[in-house]
């Protein structure tokens, strides 16, 4: 499980919102990112088209660059123990893709650009 320090994004992340919104926007919109709610930072990772580089876990809200995800889904989560309390055990055992399930559709994976 790999999650970002508390209090910090990406240098990547920073600059791009710097370039896209300004200095001003950018500073507001990390604080948002930083402690808002999961939806508040869902949004402006969605706003400002920055999924390449960091996700959020949709059951703890927590900023990640590496976690799971499901094919073809927006929901990405910081550890195991996150996306089974979201999806369910028994789901996630038949839909992680590993040797004996070629065909699973989650997938652990990193946003790093
Ligand atoms: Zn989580």
């Amino acid at each position: 499980m790999e999650l970002l320090k508390k209090g910090q994004l990406p240098p990547k992340v920073k600059e791009l919102m710097v370039s896209k919104v300004g200095n001003y926007q950018a500073e507001k919109l990390t604080a948002t990112l930083l402690n808002g709610t999961l939806a508040q930072k869902a949004d402006i990772i969605k706003d400002l088209n920055l999924e390449d580089y960091l996700r959020v876990c949709y059951n703890c809200g927590k900023l990640i660059t590496k976690g799971y995800m499901e094919e073809g889904c927006i929901a990405s989560y910081c550890s195991m123990s996150c996306i089974i309390k979201d999806l369910g055990k028994p789901y996630f055992d038949s839909h992680i893709f590993n040797e004996e399930n070629p065909k699973g559709t989650i997938f652990w994976t990193s946003w790093e650009g």
